[in-house]
């Protein structure tokens, strides 16, 4: 399997990181070894002083697809999770600074924390979900999938046209503002609609 993050997709985190908006989505790959499920905790790595969380909503891909339509891609996906693309935002300014790749900066190992799945239909209307991040207790991100500059069909759409999607990969599909930096010692949790889906530890 695969994660495809995507950059830039909420107006208001765009504007606090002074990027300019893009008129396609911006798409990134995480590889499976980011990935950090089941509340485990997060051990900060030494080649960063600046890891940054960035709640997402998550996709879950239910059947293979190539050149997907706009009007279709709701039936690519079943469920939906949320996850946190964390960043070394120092890694990252260092690549943005020469134009390089971002691949160290946001696929390091257990750069991509995901909850559980649920159900699309468990939701009340995907198109309006609501979602947080607290640290430490304090809400720090609150975002709205209705702020979204892509849609979710519409990136799904995209990618495909360049990357065939399969069974099971993930789609991290954006941050809305109030990123911020980790520390050890940090608790975090994210809500889904009020649901705690995540709750771990940064050691
Ligand atoms: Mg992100």
């Amino acid at each position: 399997m695969k994660i495809i993050g995507i950059g830039r997709n909420y107006i208001d985190h765009i504007k606090e990181l002074n990027n300019e908006k893009p008129t396609e989505p911006v798409i990134f790959i995480k590889p499976d070894t980011s990935l950090l499920r089941d509340n485990a905790p997060f051990y900060y790595p030494k080649f960063s002083n600046e890891i940054h969380y960035e709640v997402e909503v998550v996709l879950k891909i239910s059947k293979e697809g190539k050149h997907i339509a706009e009007e279709f891609a709701g039936k690519y996906y079943n469920e939906i999770g949320l996850g946190i693309d964390l960043t070394a935002r120092d890694l990252q300014a260092k690549a943005k600074e020469k134009g390089l790749p971002w691949t160290l900066a946001k696929g390091f190992d257990h750069s991509a924390v995901i909850s559980s799945f649920f159900d699309k239909g468990e939701l009340p209307n995907i198109d309006t979900i609501n979602f947080e991040l607290h640290k430490n207790g304090e809400v720090k991100q609150n975002g709205n999938t209705k702020d979204m500059i892509f849609s979710f069909k519409k990136i799904i759409s995209y990618i495909s046209k360049y990357i065939t999607l399969k069974k099971g990969d993930l789609i991290f599909t954006g941050t809305p503002k109030g990123v911020g930096a980790l520390e050890i010692g940090n608790h975090i949790e994210c809500f889904l609609e009020n649901k705690k889906v995540i709750s771990f530890n940064v050691k």
